[in-house]
């Protein structure tokens, strides 16, 4: 199925759809504030050298001079895994000197960034160790046969003249042969490059930073199915063209500049869609709805039908519900980036064809993911659990924070309950203190129920406690939010 690729560019933030038939099926956005720079290549000058604390300044062209130590500079490699004598950074560094260096950890308040220069370039599958000559493979792959075969393979595909080493990602445990070939390649390509601008560059520079959100799509989402690759700005597209020429070719053709007068996320609706994909409910055509609800441990679905079903078609009309919200599920799956446990809760069917039948068509609309996921039948209690791995932040968890009206419970106290919370409130404060007056400081609701329903209560507890209590609107207050001010 045709894809196009709409990518949304504005100086804070980078904002890409992936758009299938004219419905949004994926949403990455990256914020400039979140980029650090961590992983970054610079080309930095020796500062100043300091025995004593076997350490040294680099001048990298951030605010602050960067800072690395002894035991992070590769010639020490060796030494260091091995417990011997680190060689003394004034043997191996001077003033004036010009160096390339990664920074390992990103400046903090008054001290600068840390830096290595044991270097390694992370692709997509791969961590390219250009001055370490071993293949290395990611813990979090646990079967030793798994790691032992991929060794084997990545081994396999090294080219004669490589003089480095590679770590093997997570990623890369259900990658073919192809795709490890095309990362390597890709890494070793851009090695070059940064070597050779390390020669051409005046000090400090910068020799290379993490791919951008944009760049990464460019390698990573673009397919035989994508279309065109739309991009909203004229400078970010040139620059895509550029890399793309260099790393990514066959994908050159396809990326355009949008000048259209509409915004180009309106020419799909993507704004709208981002707002569907935050809420808790989404409506299908046929009447039903889904209640999402993410939790830290899990996330649960609950299809519900629309109102009342009842006589001859009831069956059919669950039937047809649970399908459209197989299809509707999947896409909100890969939509919002939910990850982790997932529980569906289809609406209950007798028919043991209907069942097969719905989870068919899941199946059949989960396969349009491309992220690793696996998926149970029918449990006794007629639940449907899956998994979807976990890859960057959900949707959510990025745009949103817990509410602060109702503590993430998703409901606030009624009107109702808060005018009895007050007037219990201030029974207890009659008590405790002797003002002349009870002044109410609260939103509009709770002044309003105050005035109307609830003013004989009011007037009962002022006469009880022999005190005038008053009202006034606090327009910032949300409804759980008022004072009790004593006069
Ligand atoms: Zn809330």
């Amino acid at each position: 199925m045709p894809q196009d690729i709409l990518i949304n560019v504005t100086p804070f933030e980078t904002r890409v759809a992936l758009v299938e038939q004219g419905s949004v099926q994926e949403l990455h956005i990256e914020r400039s504030i979140q980029r650090g720079h961590v992983g970054n290549l610079y080309l930095g000058k020796v500062v100043r050298v300091l025995p004593g604390m076997q350490s040294a300044f680099i001048d990298i062209g951030l605010e602050r001079a960067a800072f690395i130590h002894v035991a992070d500079l590769r010639q020490n490699r060796h030494e260091r895994s091995s417990g011997g004598t680190l060689t003394p950074i004034e043997k191996l560094l001077f003033e004036g000197q010009s160096l390339m260096v990664q920074v390992i950890k990103d400046p903090l308040g008054s001290k600068g960034a840390r830096l290595s220069t044991q270097i390694s370039i992370a692709g997509r599958m791969l961590v390219y160790l250009p001055y370490d000559p071993h293949i290395g493979i990611s813990q979090k792959i646990e079967s030793e046969q798994e790691r032992l075969a991929l060794r084997e393979r990545v081994a396999n595909l090294l080219p004669e003249d490589e003089k480095g080493g590679f770590i093997v990602r997570t990623q890369a445990s259900d990658a073919s042969d192809e795709e490890l070939r095309a990362d390597q390649s890709y890494l070793r390509t851009l090695w070059t490059s940064i070597q050779a601008q390390a020669k051409t560059q005046p000090t400090p520079s910068v020799l290379h930073t993490d791919l951008t959100l944009a760049q990464r799509v460019l390698r990573d989402m673009v397919g035989p199915d994508t279309g065109t690759i739309l991009v909203d700005s004229r400078i970010t597209t040139q620059q895509l063209l550029e890399w793309a020429r260099v790393y990514t070719p066959s994908v050159e053709s396809r990326v355009k500049h949008y000048s259209g007068d509409r915004p180009l996320f309106d020419t799909a609706n993507v704004d709208d869609e981002i707002a569907r994909a935050l809420s808790r409910r989404v409506d299908l055509k046929s009447g039903g709805y889904l209640i999402i609800d993410q939790t830290e441990a899990l996330t649960t679905v609950d299809v519900n039908t629309g109102g009342y079903v009842g006589g001859r078609n009831f069956d059919d009309t669950i039937f047809k519900t649970n399908l459209e919200a197989a299809q509707a599920l999947a896409r909100q799956l890969r939509l919002r980036n939910l990850g982790g446990i997932i529980i569906l809760d289809f609406i209950d069917m007798d028919d043991p064809e209907h069942r097969s039948a719905v989870l068919a068509e899941l199946n059949k609309a989960l396969s349009k993911d491309r992220t690793r996921m696996t998926v149970s039948g029918f449990s006794q209690l007629g639940l449907v659990e899956m998994t979807r791995k976990r890859t960057r932040d959900s949707l959510a968890h990025q745009l949103c924070e817990p509410c602060p009206t109702c503590q993430s419970r998703g409901n606030v106290k009624t009107a109702r309950t808060l005018c009895y919370e007050i007037l219990r409130e201030i029974l207890r404060e009659s008590r405790q203190f002797n003002p002349r007056e009870f002044r109410i400081l609260a939103s509009q609701a709770i002044v309003d129920l105050f005035l109307e329903e609830e003013s004989q209560h009011l007037a009962m507890l002022g006469d009880f406690i022999g005190k005038p209590i008053s009202l006034e609107v606090e327009r910032i207050y949300s409804q759980e939010q008022y004072d009790i001010v004593l006069m």
